[in-house]
């Protein structure tokens, strides 16, 4: 491999980082390796490659000493080589759902008698994992909302019995969907605050709304960073996988966590990955800008009550700075209150043609959903209320059509409502 990522930017090296074709025949792509297991050349040479993986050798030596693909294998290498590349960490994790990445992580972190911090609202599986799963192992959790300071969050900490068992600090900034910002360097100095000599607590940030482009939450302190890959990554619709990226030391005892729990990307998934790495800038840059339009559409339509798009938060808002600060795009995730309620979102819904009707985001096509009844209908009432979910809103994921497509799919949506 010759490509240098002190001497090409990310983008232009997405198309051959973590590939030498030297190895394979001098085959420009990677192949898949549609294999379960690899061949020792002698005895000697197995013993050795066991000696490594269970010995801890780094990342680079591990890739060289290719065992059984449940433990590691060249596509995996690949993709993971590019996602830190992108996210500017040690290391990265591929896994075959983001769900997979999230919880095989929470179950290396936390251990029986801890504390897990968490923000809210946040992703309805991992809310589950986290209120319902880890208290099977007495793993008890907190969660604090966007709205609070600094002070507030400290004071929720220190009331609780097990201040002194913080283990992590779980974030997901922007909120779905209502694009709600949390500081992560906040986070980062009370993850500092409540560390003592036997417990650093980890501030993990799922990503997976500005994907590994517009938000590079290492660079501002975080520990591990989380995707669901499934999304902006993998970003067509076409598969399922979660991915990790932070320190190298972190990173690898998640990977050990992996390979005994079996949740590693599979050689087939871990190509597309690495394939759509290859358009990640392209597509997340016209999704970006499509959404500019959208947004200020909707927000100029008699139909629309409110829009929710983190481009338009205007100078002076307390969260300008910290989106200038924390952010390089306003992202391509879009949500808007239609004047009226249930009944005039559902007309919008049914009424669009090019944009289609699914749950997930990240896409090349543009994709419309109710949180009310759909991804958010896992929370309460009021829950809901509190956070600002209403029967009213639809949510938005911009994709790469032309803009013009989508301006005129919507006015005439709208004409239905
Ligand atoms: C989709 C999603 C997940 C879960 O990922 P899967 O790939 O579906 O397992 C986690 N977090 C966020 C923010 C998501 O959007």
């Amino acid at each position: 491999m010759t490509d240098n990522p002190n001497e090409f930017s990310p983008e232009s090296l997405m198309m051959s980082f973590g590939h030498d074709p030297s190895l394979v025949r001098n085959s420009i792509k990677n192949p898949i390796f549609q294999t379960s297991t690899f061949e020792f050349a002698t005895a000697e040479e197995g013993k050795a490659y066991f000696e490594k993986v269970y010995g801890g050798a780094a990342a680079d030596e591990l890739s060289k000493s290719l065992i059984y693909t449940r433990l590691n294998h060249p596509n995996l290498v690949t993709a993971e080589k590019r996602l830190s590349l992108l996210d500017e960490s040690e290391e990265s994790a591929f896994f075959e759902s983001g769900m997979a990445a999230i919880t095989t992580s929470l179950l290396e972190i936390c251990k029986a008698g801890d504390l897990v911090l968490m923000s809210f609202p946040i992703y309805g599986g991992t809310d589950a994992f986290i209120k319902n799963f880890l208290p099977k192992f007495d793993v008890q959790s907190l969660a604090f909302s966007p709205d609070m300071t600094e002070e507030e969050i400290i004071k929720l900490i220190e009331a609780h019995p097990r201040k002194n068992r913080l283990a992590c600090i779980y974030v997901e900034t922007p909120a779905n969907p209502t694009n709600t910002l949390i500081d992560i360097e906040m986070t980062v100095r009370i993850a500092a605050r409540f560390s003592n000599q036997d417990k650093k607590t980890i501030v993990a940030v799922d990503n997976t709304y500005m994907g590994p482009l517009w938000q590079k939450p290492i660079n501002h302190g975080a520990d591990l960073i989380m995707y669901s890959a499934t999304k902006y990554i993998g970003g067509h619709s076409d598969l399922i996988a979660g991915a990790i990226s932070g320190s190298s030391a972190l990173v690898s005892r998640i990977k050990k966590v992996r390979s005994g729990l079996g949740c590693m990307a599979s050689p087939w998934t871990s190509w597309l990955i690495s394939r759509s790495l290859e358009t990640i800038s392209l597509r997340m840059e016209k999704q970006a800008s499509n959404a500019a339009k959208l947004a200020d559409f909707l927000r100029d339509h008699p139909k629309v009550a409110k829009v929710y798009y983190v481009g338009h938060i205007a100078e002076g808002h307390k969260q300008y700075e910290l989106a200038k600060r924390q952010m390089t795009s306003g992202g391509a995730m879009l949500a808007f209150d239609v004047v009226g309620g249930e009944a005039e979102a559902f007309r919008f819904l049914n009424a669009v043609k090019l944009a289609k009707l699914a749950v997930s985001l990240g896409s090349t096509e543009t994709l419309t959903s109710h949180p009310f009844t759909m991804s958010s209908s896992n929370m309460s009432l009021a829950d809901r209320e509190a956070v600002g979910i209403t029967p009213s809103m639809v949510r938005i994921s911009t994709g790469i059509e032309n803009p013009d497509d989508l301006l005129k799919d919507f006015a005439q949506a709208f004409e239905k409502v």
